[in-house]
């Protein structure tokens, strides 16, 4: 389980899948609090990601904010843009 680069707490499972000899294996994994999301990809997608990269996802802009080799897998690290602000001013 991925943890939160943001407030260090383990991130909850988002999104599971099947696939053939593993039920339900996770595959999204989310901080509400930061509204950070973690997904695996394959490591070769190394070349094309950047930290710092924005992209536009389900209508949302999010931002890499880590990238982490786990076992065979790399996990992408995502924020959602302008999130880190709001919760300075929550907590402020
Ligand atoms: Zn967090």
């Amino acid at each position: 389980m991925p943890t939160c680069p943001q407030c260090a707490q383990p991130m909850a499972v988002a999104q599971t899948m099947s696939v053939p000899g593993i039920q339900d294996k996770a595959v999204r994994w989310r901080c509400a609090r930061d509204a950070v999301e973690v997904g695996g990809v394959h490591p070769v997608q190394l070349a094309h990601l950047h930290l710092g990269d924005e992209a536009e996802e389900d209508g949302r802009r999010t931002r890499i904010i880590r990238l982490e080799m786990e076992g065979a897998e790399l996990l992408v690290f995502r924020q959602a843009v302008g999130a880190d602000k709001q919760t300075r001013a929550g907590n402020a």
